[in-house]
Protein backbone atom coordinates (compact mmCIF):
# COMPACT_ATOMS: atom_id res chain seq x y z
CA UNK A 1 0.00 0.00 0.00
CA UNK A 2 2.72 2.52 0.74
CA UNK A 3 6.51 2.45 0.11
CA UNK A 4 8.12 0.62 3.25
CA UNK A 5 10.46 3.37 4.88
CA UNK A 6 9.86 5.75 2.05
CA UNK A 7 8.41 9.41 1.81
CA UNK A 8 9.84 12.32 1.96
CA UNK A 9 10.30 12.47 5.88
CA UNK A 10 11.70 9.19 6.65
CA UNK A 11 14.40 9.40 3.44
CA UNK A 12 15.51 12.86 5.15
CA UNK A 13 15.17 11.93 9.16
CA UNK A 14 16.90 8.41 8.84
CA UNK A 15 14.65 5.45 10.65
CA UNK A 16 11.24 5.96 11.01
CA UNK A 17 10.05 6.19 14.68
CA UNK A 18 6.26 6.50 15.16
CA UNK A 19 4.47 6.61 18.31
CA UNK A 20 1.08 5.13 18.85
CA UNK A 21 -1.15 6.70 21.10
CA UNK A 22 -4.77 5.86 22.40
CA UNK A 23 -6.84 4.72 25.75
CA UNK A 24 -7.24 0.84 26.04
CA UNK A 25 -10.05 -0.52 23.73
CA UNK A 26 -9.24 2.17 21.14
CA UNK A 27 -7.66 -0.77 18.89
CA UNK A 28 -4.04 0.67 19.09
CA UNK A 29 -2.90 -3.22 19.31
CA UNK A 30 -4.77 -3.99 15.92
CA UNK A 31 -3.49 -1.04 14.21
CA UNK A 32 -0.25 -1.89 15.55
CA UNK A 33 0.36 -4.94 14.09
CA UNK A 34 -1.48 -3.76 10.45
CA UNK A 35 1.20 -0.94 10.45
CA UNK A 36 4.29 -3.00 11.59
CA UNK A 37 3.67 -5.15 9.19
CA UNK A 38 2.62 -3.04 6.33
CA UNK A 39 5.96 -0.16 7.19
CA UNK A 40 8.02 -3.11 8.14
CA UNK A 41 8.93 -1.56 11.53
CA UNK A 42 8.95 -3.27 14.72
CA UNK A 43 6.18 -3.08 17.37
CA UNK A 44 7.35 -2.22 20.86
CA UNK A 45 4.39 -2.57 23.37
CA UNK A 46 5.56 -0.94 26.81
CA UNK A 47 3.03 -3.77 28.65
CA UNK A 48 4.39 -7.14 26.57
CA UNK A 49 8.09 -6.02 26.91
CA UNK A 50 8.12 -5.63 30.63
CA UNK A 51 6.00 -8.59 31.03
CA UNK A 52 8.69 -10.31 28.43
CA UNK A 53 11.51 -9.14 30.67
CA UNK A 54 9.39 -10.69 34.00
CA UNK A 55 9.10 -13.86 32.70
CA UNK A 56 12.82 -13.86 31.21
CA UNK A 57 13.85 -12.53 34.77
CA UNK A 58 16.07 -10.50 33.63
CA UNK A 59 17.68 -7.99 35.83
CA UNK A 60 15.32 -5.25 34.55
CA UNK A 61 12.31 -7.51 34.40
CA UNK A 62 13.73 -8.42 38.35
CA UNK A 63 13.13 -5.04 39.20
CA UNK A 64 10.32 -4.03 36.98
CA UNK A 65 8.21 -6.63 38.46
CA UNK A 66 8.13 -4.59 41.44
CA UNK A 67 6.29 -2.02 40.19
CA UNK A 68 4.04 -3.65 37.74
CA UNK A 69 2.71 -5.84 40.27
CA UNK A 70 1.44 -2.90 42.97
CA UNK A 71 0.18 -1.29 39.87
CA UNK A 72 2.57 1.52 39.61
CA UNK A 73 4.64 2.75 36.92
CA UNK A 74 7.82 1.33 36.35
CA UNK A 75 10.70 4.17 36.85
CA UNK A 76 11.72 6.27 33.57
CA UNK A 77 15.26 5.97 33.63
CA UNK A 78 14.32 1.84 33.52
CA UNK A 79 11.74 2.51 30.97
CA UNK A 80 13.46 4.49 28.67
CA UNK A 81 16.96 2.43 29.40
CA UNK A 82 14.64 -0.68 27.58
CA UNK A 83 13.57 1.36 24.95
CA UNK A 84 16.50 3.03 23.47
CA UNK A 85 18.14 -1.07 24.16
CA UNK A 86 14.95 -2.72 21.90
CA UNK A 87 15.66 0.47 19.18
CA UNK A 88 19.00 -0.99 18.89
CA UNK A 89 18.26 -4.34 18.07
CA UNK A 90 18.23 -5.40 14.53
CA UNK A 91 14.63 -6.05 14.33
CA UNK A 92 13.97 -1.83 14.54
CA UNK A 93 16.65 -1.52 12.01
CA UNK A 94 14.09 0.50 9.65
CA UNK A 95 12.14 2.03 12.63
CA UNK A 96 9.82 1.05 15.25
CA UNK A 97 5.63 1.81 16.14
CA UNK A 98 6.17 2.64 20.37
CA UNK A 99 3.27 1.95 22.33
CA UNK A 100 2.34 2.36 25.64
CA UNK A 101 5.54 4.56 25.92
CA UNK A 102 5.54 7.29 26.39
CA UNK A 103 3.02 7.60 29.51
CA UNK A 104 4.25 11.02 31.01
CA UNK A 105 5.23 14.22 29.55
CA UNK A 106 8.63 13.24 31.76
CA UNK A 107 8.74 10.42 29.70
CA UNK A 108 7.95 12.01 26.43
CA UNK A 109 10.67 15.03 27.14
CA UNK A 110 12.93 12.12 28.06
CA UNK A 111 12.80 10.41 25.12
CA UNK A 112 12.81 12.95 23.08
CA UNK A 113 16.14 14.00 24.47
CA UNK A 114 17.55 10.80 24.02
CA UNK A 115 16.48 10.53 20.45
CA UNK A 116 18.02 13.97 19.97
CA UNK A 117 21.65 12.77 21.28
CA UNK A 118 21.59 10.08 18.58
CA UNK A 119 20.41 11.94 15.67
CA UNK A 120 17.13 10.67 15.62
CA UNK A 121 13.48 12.28 16.75
CA UNK A 122 9.73 10.83 16.22
CA UNK A 123 8.32 11.50 13.21
CA UNK A 124 4.81 11.04 13.42
CA UNK A 125 2.50 10.92 16.87
CA UNK A 126 -0.68 8.77 16.02
CA UNK A 127 -3.58 9.28 17.97
CA UNK A 128 -6.40 7.04 17.82
CA UNK A 129 -9.80 8.26 19.08
CA UNK A 130 -12.87 6.80 20.23
CA UNK A 131 -15.57 8.53 22.79
CA UNK A 132 -15.47 7.02 26.30
CA UNK A 133 -19.08 5.11 26.40
CA UNK A 134 -17.86 3.66 23.19
CA UNK A 135 -14.38 2.22 24.45
CA UNK A 136 -16.63 0.97 27.80
CA UNK A 137 -18.83 -1.18 25.26
CA UNK A 138 -16.00 -2.63 23.33
CA UNK A 139 -13.67 -3.81 26.21
CA UNK A 140 -16.92 -4.98 28.37
CA UNK A 141 -17.65 -6.89 25.25
CA UNK A 142 -14.11 -9.21 25.05
CA UNK A 143 -14.32 -12.91 26.10
CA UNK A 144 -11.50 -15.14 25.74
CA UNK A 145 -10.96 -19.08 25.85
CA UNK A 146 -9.44 -20.21 29.01
CA UNK A 147 -8.04 -23.42 27.10
CA UNK A 148 -6.76 -21.78 24.19
CA UNK A 149 -6.46 -18.46 24.73
CA UNK A 150 -9.01 -17.65 21.33
CA UNK A 151 -9.97 -14.07 21.61
CA UNK A 152 -14.05 -12.95 20.93
CA UNK A 153 -16.12 -10.22 21.09
CA UNK A 154 -20.13 -10.55 21.82
CA UNK A 155 -20.51 -7.74 18.92
CA UNK A 156 -17.45 -7.79 16.66
CA UNK A 157 -16.20 -11.10 16.70
CA UNK A 158 -18.71 -13.62 17.83
CA UNK A 159 -18.29 -17.26 18.65
CA UNK A 160 -20.12 -19.74 16.38
CA UNK A 161 -22.23 -20.96 19.52
CA UNK A 162 -22.75 -18.33 22.07
CA UNK A 163 -20.33 -18.49 24.69
CA UNK A 164 -18.34 -21.11 23.59
CA UNK A 165 -14.71 -21.24 22.37
CA UNK A 166 -15.29 -22.03 18.11
CA UNK A 167 -11.86 -24.17 18.80
CA UNK A 168 -12.95 -26.59 21.97
CA UNK A 169 -16.38 -25.45 22.82
CA UNK A 170 -14.86 -24.41 26.44
CA UNK A 171 -16.97 -21.99 28.20
CA UNK A 172 -15.63 -18.36 27.09
CA UNK A 173 -14.78 -16.00 30.17
CA UNK A 174 -14.65 -12.20 30.59
CA UNK A 175 -11.39 -11.19 32.51
CA UNK A 176 -11.43 -9.37 35.22
CA UNK A 177 -10.40 -6.22 34.25
CA UNK A 178 -12.60 -6.27 31.71
CA UNK A 179 -15.86 -5.81 33.41
CA UNK A 180 -17.54 -2.11 32.53
CA UNK A 181 -16.83 -0.88 36.55
CA UNK A 182 -13.39 -1.41 35.74
CA UNK A 183 -12.60 -0.36 32.75
CA UNK A 184 -14.20 3.16 33.19
CA UNK A 185 -12.18 3.45 35.93
CA UNK A 186 -9.18 1.87 34.21
CA UNK A 187 -9.70 4.43 31.67
CA UNK A 188 -10.00 7.35 33.68
CA UNK A 189 -6.81 6.87 35.40
CA UNK A 190 -5.11 6.84 31.86
CA UNK A 191 -6.68 9.47 30.17
CA UNK A 192 -5.70 12.66 32.02
CA UNK A 193 -2.02 11.91 31.35
CA UNK A 194 -2.47 10.44 28.13
CA UNK A 195 -4.36 13.85 27.38
CA UNK A 196 -1.45 15.87 28.78
CA UNK A 197 1.86 13.35 26.48
CA UNK A 198 -0.57 14.17 23.36
CA UNK A 199 -1.03 18.24 24.24
CA UNK A 200 2.63 18.18 24.22
CA UNK A 201 3.41 16.98 21.03
CA UNK A 202 0.46 19.06 19.33
CA UNK A 203 1.96 21.55 20.47
CA UNK A 204 5.21 20.67 18.04
CA UNK A 205 2.45 20.05 15.37
CA UNK A 206 3.36 16.67 15.35
CA UNK A 207 -0.05 14.76 15.86
CA UNK A 208 -2.36 12.85 13.60
CA UNK A 209 -5.72 12.90 15.12
CA UNK A 210 -7.26 9.61 13.86
CA UNK A 211 -10.88 8.70 14.24
CA UNK A 212 -11.04 5.49 15.74
CA UNK A 213 -14.73 4.70 15.66
CA UNK A 214 -14.33 3.66 11.52
CA UNK A 215 -14.15 0.17 10.66
CA UNK A 216 -11.11 -1.08 11.33
CA UNK A 217 -9.28 -1.26 8.10
CA UNK A 218 -10.72 2.30 7.67
CA UNK A 219 -8.54 3.54 10.41
CA UNK A 220 -5.27 1.70 9.14
CA UNK A 221 -5.77 3.44 5.82
CA UNK A 222 -6.29 6.99 7.51
CA UNK A 223 -3.06 6.10 9.26
CA UNK A 224 -1.41 4.91 6.37
CA UNK A 225 -2.56 7.81 3.72
CA UNK A 226 -1.82 10.26 6.74
CA UNK A 227 2.16 9.53 6.86
CA UNK A 228 2.48 9.15 3.36
CA UNK A 229 0.93 12.36 2.20
CA UNK A 230 0.64 14.52 5.53
CA UNK A 231 -2.62 15.21 6.94
P1 LIG B 1 0.18 -2.26 30.08
O1 LIG B 1 0.11 -3.66 29.57
O2 LIG B 1 0.47 -1.27 28.99
O3 LIG B 1 -1.00 -1.89 30.92
O4 LIG B 1 1.46 -2.20 31.06
C1 LIG B 1 1.61 -3.08 32.16
C2 LIG B 1 2.53 -2.47 33.21
O5 LIG B 1 3.83 -2.20 32.64
C3 LIG B 1 2.08 -1.13 33.75
O6 LIG B 1 1.14 -1.27 34.78
C4 LIG B 1 3.38 -0.52 34.23
O7 LIG B 1 3.79 -1.07 35.48
C5 LIG B 1 4.35 -0.98 33.17
N1 LIG B 1 4.45 0.02 32.08
C6 LIG B 1 3.96 -0.09 30.83
N2 LIG B 1 4.25 1.01 30.10
C7 LIG B 1 4.94 1.83 30.91
C8 LIG B 1 5.52 3.13 30.76
N3 LIG B 1 5.46 3.80 29.61
N4 LIG B 1 6.14 3.67 31.83
C9 LIG B 1 6.24 3.01 33.00
N5 LIG B 1 5.70 1.80 33.22
C10 LIG B 1 5.06 1.20 32.19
Amino acid sequence: MTDPGGGPAASSRGRRILLLVGPVGAGKGTQAAALSGELGLAHLASGNLFRQAVLDGSPLGEQARVYMERGDLVPDDMTIEMFMHELSKPAAARGAILDGFPRTVTQARALDATLARRGEQIERVISIEVPMEELVARVAGRRVCPECGTPYHVDSDPPKVAGRCDNDGTELQQRDDDRPEVVRARLEKQVRPMLEVLDYYDQKGMVQHVDGTQPIPAVTTEILEGLRDGW
